[in-house]
């Protein structure tokens, strides 16, 4: 019998989290989840599921009241570009992430965890690389001199110092990727905090064959997405290494303008839509996953296609849509 393994999954009740729990237990592993809520589309896979905010240094301590194998630390105040471009909430997103990870980094170390995952994001990336919609550049080495376009991209980069310091200090195993437009079904799809693809898929599900979808800017701005399934694998990937930590990219290098992604749900809808412009935020104008390191060192790049991933979203958004008329 292969010996018990341990995990802990913070922000395990999020989209990217949930996933996770189910692709760690699917594995083997004993998983417990620690999150302000529960998953919002079904039941946690999860083994032992902790409701707590991790601001507080008391709940941190108790979810690491036992040895882990591996420390997921995924919990951030985040959404789309309608919760973190707009700048309504930038005092939150920086106080309330930074607050999680000093005290995980912190009581993680002092409990002796064995290995921490961070998710840092794109958002990282300096916005001057960013201001060409068809040659975006996001390698790794391009992250300095600094300038996100956002708070959260600043605060990622700040937590990103905070884990490379307790591995330079204490020794702290911790494993840092920068995701790219994680997208998949039992994400958030409206509210406020849904990203691009569920938010597009929403729209085109909502709209009648004939009639209009609305899009924030002249949406020729460029981004990649990356399947959520996929990002596992590499998150995993990344976790198992013992000669590579990162920071590193995990996104997709299909990169599409919103218009595209957005002609791309229709099509799978198979619904005819016009598309109006409207102001709203926007973020860099091109943004591409550059995956070269990744595969250097870890073997791993996507395995499907954008359209791929998007009838699943879709299907997934347009059957939730059904059920709440
Ligand atoms: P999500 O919002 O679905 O998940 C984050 C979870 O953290 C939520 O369930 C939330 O309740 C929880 N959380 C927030 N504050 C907390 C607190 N104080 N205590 C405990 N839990 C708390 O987002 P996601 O898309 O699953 O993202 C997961 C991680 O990946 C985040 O760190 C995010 O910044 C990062 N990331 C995501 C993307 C993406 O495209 N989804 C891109 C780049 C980086």
């Amino acid at each position: 019998m292969p010996e018990q393994k341990f995990a802990l999954v913070c922000g395990g009740g999020g989209f990217i989290g949930s996933h996770l729990v189910k692709k760690l237990k699917s594995e083997g592993f004993w998983v417990r989840a620690v999150d302000l809520k529960k998953p919002e589309f079904g039941l946690s896979a999860a083994d032992d599921f902790v409701v707590g905010d991790l601001r507080d240094p008391q709940v941190c301590q108790k979810v690491l009241d036992r040895p882990f194998d591996e420390v997921y630390q995924l919990a951030a105040d985040m959404g789309g570009a309608g919760y973190v471009f707009t700048g309504d909430h930038d005092a939150d997103i920086i106080h309330n992430s930074a607050q999680i990870n000093l005290n995980m980094a912190y009581f993680g170390q002092k409990s002796g965890i064995k290995k921490i995952f961070y998710s840092s994001s794109a958002c990282m990336y300096p916005a001057f690389n960013q201001t060409d919609p068809e040659n975006p550049k996001c390698s790794e080495d391009s992250a300095y001199p600094a300038e996100p376009d956002s708070e959260y991209g600043w605060e990622k980069l700040f937590s990103e110092h905070v884990y490379l310091s307790f591995r330079k200090n204490y020794g702290l195993d911790a494993h840092i990727a920068r995701f790219h437009n994680i997208f998949g079904p039992e994400g958030t799809w409206r509210g406020g905090r849904e990203k691009a693809p569920a938010a597009i898929c929403r729209k085109v599900a909502e709209a009648k064959d004939g009639g209009e979808i609305e899009i924030w800017g002249d949406g020729k701005q460029t981004r990649s997405f990356l399947y959520v399934d996929e990002c596992l694998e590499g998150v995993r990937r990344l976790m198992d290494s013992t000669t590579f930590f990162g920071p590193v990219n995990i996104g997709s290098e299909e990169m599409v303008t919103i218009n595209q992604l957005a002609e791309m749900a229709m099509e799978i809808a198979g619904k005819k839509l016009t598309i109006k412009h409207i102001d709203g935020p926007l973020g860099v104008r091109g943004r591409n996953s550059d995956n070269k390191l990744i595969k250097e060192k870890l073997g791993w790049g996507p395995t499907q296609k954008l359209h791929d991933g998007l009838v699943k979203t879709y299907q997934w958004i347009n059957a939730q849509l059904q059920a709440t008329k």
